[in-house]
């Protein structure tokens, strides 16, 4: 199974790829995690992009796509993974088409996350991560809307979008039968 996760940001995204994968086998590929592992270690990478997870911007595309195209080993296709946080534009999802072309597979399905934005934004102050202050998170929120809600139609036939309000349990079972209903 080749799965991309989209939803905004407080969605629940991050809880329910890490139980997702487990559930399913996969692998959990997330661009967010790798680059906060990398700014922790204070790698030449992570020093290149703390002001930007600081702020709540996106990562240039050459910085982001080059992470993602040495993550996607030869044997990802058939190992299967889920995809979290990647892509983020429309750019970034023809990226993601043509390193997966050259493996010789494409994305099955499109799990989409939804959740109206007043509990995405009560969620997120209650996590606290070093990027929820409520400047960034409105920041964050405003480019889901412009730049990644448009993989929504982009992906429109490989799309199934699950309810994301409810007890993380409740969400995890939800997608799972949504991803086992379509397969
Ligand atoms: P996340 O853990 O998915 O909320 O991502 C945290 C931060 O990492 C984002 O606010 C961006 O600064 C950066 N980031 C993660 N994924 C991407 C991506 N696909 N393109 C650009 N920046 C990204």
């Amino acid at each position: 199974m080749r799965i991309l996760i989209v939803g905004p940001p407080g969605a629940g995204k991050g809880t329910q790829a890490a139980l997702l994968s487990a559930e399913l086998g996969v692998a959990h590929i997330s661009t967010g995690e790798l680059f906060r592992a990398h700014v922790d270690r204070r790698s030449e990478l992570g020093q290149k992009v703390k002001q930007y997870l600081d702020a709540g911007a996106l990562v240039p595309d050459e910085v982001t796509n080059a992470m993602v195209a040495q993550r996607l080993t030869d044997d990802v296709c058939r190992a299967g993974f889920l995809l979290d946080g990647f892509p983020r534009t429309v750019g970034q999802a023809e990226v993601l088409e043509n390193l997966l072309r050259a493996r010789d597979c494409e994305i099955d399905t499109v799990l989409e996350f939804d959740v109206p934005e007043d509990q995405v934004v009560a969620r997120l102050l209650a996590r606290g991560r070093g990027d929820d202050t409520e400047d960034v998170i409105r920041h964050r929120q405003q480019l889901y809307r412009q730049e990644t809600a448009p993989l929504l139609s982009f992906y429109a036939e490989r799309l199934v979008t699950v309810p994301a309000v409810g007890s993380v349990p409740e969400v995890t079972a939800r997608a799972l039968h949504a991803l086992r209903t379509r397969a």
